[in-house]
C-alpha cells in the first residue's frame, strides 16, 4: 500500500538551480525511508514536496493515492508532522503546550490533549510530572529535541518528516535517541521520512534507504539491498 509516490519530480528554484532531477520512488505506508547523501544534493527539497513548503517544477507527488497539487495545504500541514535539526520549540511556551499545539488547532477537547502530552512525554522518556511544565530552555538539547519529536507526534500525523533530527545532538545523545527512536518506531503505524547525511545513521534507522548524489536519486533499497551493492 504506497502513501508517498514521486513520478519524474524535479524542481528548479527561480534562481535557475536544479534541485533534484526527474526523482522517482514509492515509499509503502508505515515504513522509515532515509534520504541520504552529501550537503546540497536535495534532501531537503524533496522532504518540502511532500508537505507543499514547494511545489514541483515538472512531475507529481502522489500522497495518499491523490496527486498532492489537488489537497489542501492546511489540511496536509496538520496530516504531516515536522521535526528539524535547529528544534524549533516555541521558548515562551511549556514543554506541554509546546506539545498540545496541533492537538489545539485540530479543536480536540482538553482532557483527550491532556492525555495525550503525558502519554507522549512518557513515550519520550521525560516525567510528565518533571517536564511538562517546564520552558523548553530549562532543558538539555537531547530532552528539547524529544520535546519535538513528541510535538511532531501529538496528533497522530499520518507521515512524519524528519530533517536531520539529531544533527545537532553531541555523538552520544545522538546514539541515545536514534534507539529510543527505533523502539517508538515499532510502536507507531507513521510513515517516516528522515533526512541525514551520516550513511550509518542511515543504515541503522531505515527499511529503506535513498542515496542521492547532486539532484539524482542513484540507489534506493533496504539496508541489506544496499551494503550488498554498494
Ligand atoms: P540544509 O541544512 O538542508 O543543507 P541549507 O543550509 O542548504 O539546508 O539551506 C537552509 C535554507 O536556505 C533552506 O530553507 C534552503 O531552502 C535555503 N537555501 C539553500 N540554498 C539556497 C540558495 N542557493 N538560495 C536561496 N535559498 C537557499
Ligand atoms: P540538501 O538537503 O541535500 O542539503 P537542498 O535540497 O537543501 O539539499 O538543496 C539542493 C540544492 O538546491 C542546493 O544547491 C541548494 O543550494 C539549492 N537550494 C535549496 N533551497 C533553495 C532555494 N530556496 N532557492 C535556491 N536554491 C535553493
Amino acid at each position: 500500500d504506497t502513501m508517498i509516490k514521486f513520478d519524474g519530480v524535479t524542481k528548479i528554484y527561480s534562481d535557475q538551480t536544479v534541485a533534484i532531477e526527474d526523482i522517482s520512488f514509492k515509499v509503502e505506508r508505515g515504513t522509515t525511508t532515509v534520504f541520504v547523501g552529501p550537503s546540497g544534493c536535495g534532501k531537503t527539497t524533496t522532504m518540502t514536496l511532500v508537505n507543499r513548503m514547494q511545489d514541483p517544477t515538472e512531475g507529481t507527488v502522489y500522497y495518499d493515492g491523490a496527486d498532492i497539487q489537488e489537497l489542501d495545504k492546511v489540511d496536509l500541514r496538520r496530516d504531516i508532522g515536522y521535526v528539524i535539526q535547529e528544534i524549533g520549540l516555541f521558548n515562551h511556551m511549556t514543554v506541554g503546550e509546546n506539545i498540545a499545539t496541533v492537538p489545539e488547532l485540530k479543536g480536540w477537547n482538553q482532557s483527550r490533549i491532556d492525555d495525550r502530552v503525558d502519554e507522549l512525554l512518557e513515550l519520550m522518556d521525560l516525567k510528565p510530572g518533571t517536564y511538562r511544565d517546564q520552558y523548553p530552555n530549562a532543558l538539555s538539547g537531547g530532552q528539547q529535541q524529544r520535546v519535538g519529536v513528541a510535538r511532531a507526534l501529538a496528533a497522530d500525523p499520518d507521515v512524519l518528516l524528519m530533517d536531520e533530527p539529531f544533527g545537532a545532538l553531541d555523538p552520544l545523545t545522538r546514539e541515545e535517541l536514534q534507539d529510543e527512536f527505533l523502539e517508538i518506531q515499532e510502536r507507531i503505524d507513521t510513515t517516516i521520512l528522515f533526512v541525514t547525511h551520516d550513511i550509518n545513521e542511515a543504515l541503522k534507522m531505515g527499511d529503506n534507504i535513498a542515496i542521492f548524489d547532486v539532484g539524482e536519486l542513484v540507489q534506493y533499497g533496504s539496508p541489506k539491498e544496499i551494503l550488498h551493492n554498494p
